[in-house]
């Protein structure tokens, strides 16, 4: 049931008369209303009319779709007001007010109803505004508008019966330019259109302005739950509104001739941020005609030339506008026979290039302050700014074929590769491939690394593909459902299309869209803004800021980013390539501990000098070294082909390695043989992984390199999996300071995940245990909804569309669920260690709503990958800056 508007009012005024909703706010009076109030009563020139909130919107719906009962006085009465202002009448047959009825929600929603002009006109109207402007032809033309928007919009009639009508007229007239149909022709075409009026309604087109008035307002309420606005909110997110807001506000014609006009702006660049105005206009035109394209427009440098006064004054109007709202504005003004009026204006959208620019040089023009300019660019939009992306206009323009999640941004453009080898193999030879794969596997990891980006078909945010391709910057489009890949006949079918490997596609790995073709793409483009803002940043910030990484390349360019050390380095991503794939293998078809211990000493070596890379990259900051996690099922090949090899290499039977292939087989991996449970079985794992961190430590100290490890132990549940890895862990230290012989201290914190429900519910029986917590919100969200992280996409968006989630929990952290968990894991590790290191590492650490919430329940860092490093800084800057305000 909908709320009765809270204060009972109904309607709100803008105009010489009065101005009644300054300062109410979008929420009350949607982005549109708001916004002409809020110039009216700045003195700038804006044509008269009143807003209806968008709780009466709600109170509609509420009431079995029916406009509340005392609507339509207080509408008269506003009209009343209106005329008396204008000193025109509402179906007059002499001058008479006319007004246009326009949807405005809090949130713009571009096309979700047209508008509908001219509104007021009839028969007699249509001749009083003839005998007013001296111009039948432009009366005539108005009524004919009038009547096809108001059969379109508001009574469903199909435009194409309008349209059929007007050929008719026009192949009369001998043109076949709407231009060229004289005043006559379109007096016979009005009556033509109240003809199909009748033929569809089943009534005549209404005479009386109040009733056309009152319907376009009851079409304007229905639009907000029609379809394409339903799907719309539902695509860009925008929820918990009520309703829209219907704004009617008096006429004023751009196509009164040549002194007239009609154009839109914005107060800067939206694409590169400069500080110049940026417009179009066209002469003698309405609106419409400027964003429908059929003309083509001027750009407003150009508008001196034809009306000096008035382009000085817009000039004058952009600054005081940018005074006002002290923001970039976007804004629509027409001029009627010389005179300027404005239409609209709003926060102007903008590139994250653009952003970042306006908030820097609105600081240096003292129009805002430095937090209001670290509140200003929205984090996730840096991306743009750190990686290659498509040109708008050329992105806008693609055939988009499929839609998947936005796995990891950027974009990329190639041929198909339907084999992680086939990709490593073309690439090497120069050509640019996507690979297209129904999942990826850690096999896979050498073709993902060659290719331009990665598409697959399942899979959800913390898919292997989607992990991998972030840690990388590679653009990433995992889960696309649309998409049926047979990798075996090397081709994909989308929609009853199919491609093969010479089929190019663009994927855009920050929409999770996929385009047939090649787009044109821009570079990264780091400036000395983006330093100034993240300067800015770090200063009001209070959380440190860690990454994801496990190798001296990603670990390096994370610094260079502004990591402050390694909150993540799963070590399984070292154990791929070569020897080292080889090597595992052997470990896990031995079939006892000495075998174990034999192929684990191969490895040994890769692993320290593995880690001595990234301590020496990461100059003396701290690095959490994750011992190994995943089921060791991942490391072995599943096919008849891939066994039949490694037989061959390692000089057994294919049945051998088929049998122990299938013993490690699980029904659930996710939740089976994985994390500290395999250092349990196998506790020479954690001493080889221990030994090649203490080693290469020791190493780097003996070379005058700081070091600063923290051994890191995963998927622990109960306190006595800890202590007992804690215990072999220390051992396995000191026995190799022994060996190595030394006496000196040697800092290495031993912390483990959060990431098992029952870590979260006995953190303080957990915290006896460890130096450190770090929350593993990729498992901890699986586990807390029993959802798998890979399958999750089979069913995610059924639940968007039915609301029944509002985000992918594994992109944006579930703040009301598994963030109880974290924050009762906070508060009671630190109730049994008050100086507790908290931190996180699961993909969340990356995402700015997240980092809010991190930053609320205290955690000391996140840790994100690499190119997520700036967002997460810029994240945790706004988090404290709001916090900040929220205790004023
Ligand atoms: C996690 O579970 O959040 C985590 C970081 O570990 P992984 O994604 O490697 O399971
Ligand atoms: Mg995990």
């Amino acid at each position: 049931m909908a709320k009765k508007p809270a204060s009972g009012k109904l309607t709100y005024y803008f105009g010489k008369t009065k101005t009644e909703g300054k300062g109410l706010g979008k929420i009350l009076l949607g982005g549109k209303g708001i916004n002409l109030a809020e110039m009216t009563s700045i003195g700038l020139p804006v044509p008269p009319g009143f807003t209806i909130s968008t709780e009466v919107c709600a109170e509609y719906y509420g009431f079995g779709k029916k406009l509340p009962a005392n609507l339509m006085d207080d509408v008269t009465k506003n009209v009343r007001m209106l005329e008396k202002e204008l000193g025109k009448k509402f179906g007059d047959n002499q001058n008479p007010l006319l007004v246009s009825v326009r949807s405005g929600a809090a949130v713009s929603m571009p096309g979700m109803m047209n508008t509908i002009l001219n509104l007021g006109l009839n028969d007699v109207s249509t001749a009083g505004l003839a005998t007013a402007t001296g111009n039948e032809r432009f009366a005539y033309d108005a009524y004919r508008r009038l009547i096809n928007m108001f059969g379109d919009v508001v009574m469903g009639i199909d435009h194409e019966h309008f349209e059929h009508a007007f050929d008719k007229i026009k192949k009369m007239c001998k043109t076949d330019m709407d231009t060229k149909v004289p005043a006559e022709g379109l007096k016979q075409l009005c009556e033509d259109y109240k003809a199909i009026y009748k033929k569809h309604t089943g009534e005549a087109f209404p005479q009386d302005p109040m009733k056309q008035l009152e319907k376009a307002i009851e079409a304007v309420f229905k639009s907000w739950m029609a379809n394409k606005a339903v799907k719309y909110r539902e695509i860009e997110n925008i929820r918990g509104l009520a309703g829209t807001a219907v704004n009617v506000q008096s006429m004023v014609y751009g196509n009164m001739g040549d002194d007239s006009g009609t154009g839109v702006a914005f107060t800067r660049n939206p694409s590169t941020g400069e500080n110049k105005f940026f417009g179009e206009f066209l002469i003698n035109a309405q609106g419409e005609d400027v964003v429908a394209g059929i003309r083509t427009p001027q750009p407003t440098e150009e508008m001196p030339k034809w009306n000096k006064a008035a382009y000085k004054q817009l000039m004058e109007i952009k600054d005081t506008l940018e005074k006002h709202y002290r923001e970039m504005q976007d804004i629509e003004f027409t001029i009627e026979k010389g005179k300027l009026y404005m239409l609209q204006t709003r926060t102007g959208k903008r590139t994250g290039m653009a952003a970042v620019k306006i908030a820097c040089d609105m600081v240096k023009e003292k129009l805002i302050d430095e937090p209001t300019a670290v509140l200003r660019v929205p984090a996730g939009d840096l991306t743009q700014l750190l990686l290659p992306s498509f040109k708008p206009s050329a992105w806008e323009k693609a055939t988009k074929i499929a839609r998947g999640l936005p796995a990891s941004p950027g974009a990329a453009v190639g041929r198909l590769a339907f084999t992680a080898e086939d990709a490593k193999e073309r690439s090497v030879k120069g050509e640019k491939v996507i690979l297209i794969r129904k999942e990826t596997s850690p096999e896979d990891v050498d073709g993902m690394h060659a290719a331009a980006g990665i598409l697959t078909s399942t899979g959800g945010m913390t898919s292997h593909a989607a992990v991998v391709a972030r840690g990388w910057g590679r653009c990433c489009v995992a889960g696309a459902g649309e998409v049926k890949i047979d990798a075996k006949a090397k081709k994909a079918t989308i929609n009853g299309k199919t491609y093969n490997e010479k089929s190019l596609f663009s994927i855009n790995g920050s929409t999770g869209e996929v385009a047939e073709g090649e787009i044109e793409t821009q570079p990264a483009s780091l400036s000395g803004d983006f330093n100034k803002l993240m300067k800015w940043a770090d200063e009001y910030r209070t959380m440190k800021i860690r990454t994801n990484a496990d190798s001296p390349e990603d670990s390096e360019r994370a610094r260079e980013f502004g990591a402050q050390g390694i909150g993540l380095c799963r070590t399984e991503h070292m154990f791929f390539g070569g020897e080292r794939t080889r090597a595992i293998r052997e470990m896990i078809l031995s079939s006892d501990e000495g075998s174990r211990r034999k192929a684990l000493a191969k490895l040994l070596p890769y692993q320290r000098d593995d880690f001595i890379g990234i301590f020496t990259a990461m100059k003396g900051l701290p690095v959490t070294i994750r011992l190994l996690d995943p089921p060791l099922h991942e490391f072995v090949p599943h096919d008849e082909k891939g066994q039949k090899e490694l037989a061959t290499e390692m000089g057994l039977k294919p049945a051998e390695i088929k049998s122990r292939v299938e013993s490690l087989h699980e029904f659930n991996p996710m939740l089976g043989h994985r994390g500290c449970r395999l250092s349990i079985t196998y506790p020479e794992i954690l001493e080889m992984q221990v030994r090649a961190i203490v080693e290469a430590a020791i190493e780097c100290k003996n070379k005058k390199i700081d070091v600063l490890p923290e051994i890191m132990i995963p998927l622990v549940g109960t306190k006595t999996e800890l202590s007992l890895l804690r215990r072999k862990t220390e051992e396995t230290i000191e026995l190799v300071k022994k060996e190595k012989q030394v006496k000196g201290k040697l800092d290495i914190l031993i912390g483990t995940m959060i990431e098992v429900p029952r870590a979260a519910l006995t953190a303080d029986e957990i915290a006896t245990e460890a130096d450190f917590f770090s929350f593993g919100t990729n498992d901890l969200t699986q586990m807390t909804f029993g959802f798998s992280r890979d399958d999750i996409n089979s069913f995610l968006p059924d639940y968007l569309r039915q609301d029944i989630l509002t985000v992918d929990p594994f992109q944006s952290l579930d703040v009301s669920g598994v963030g109880q968990l974290v924050e009762m894991a906070c508060k009671k590790g630190r109730q049994t260690k008050k100086d507790l290191k908290l931190g996180i590492c699961g993909e969340h650490g990356g995402d700015p709503a997240s980092v809010e919430f991190c930053h609320n329940v205290g955690l000391d860092y996140v840790s994100c990958s690499p190119f997520r490093v700036p967002i997460a800084r810029l994240a945790a800057a706004q988090a404290a800056l709001r916090a900040r305000k929220a205790k004023k």
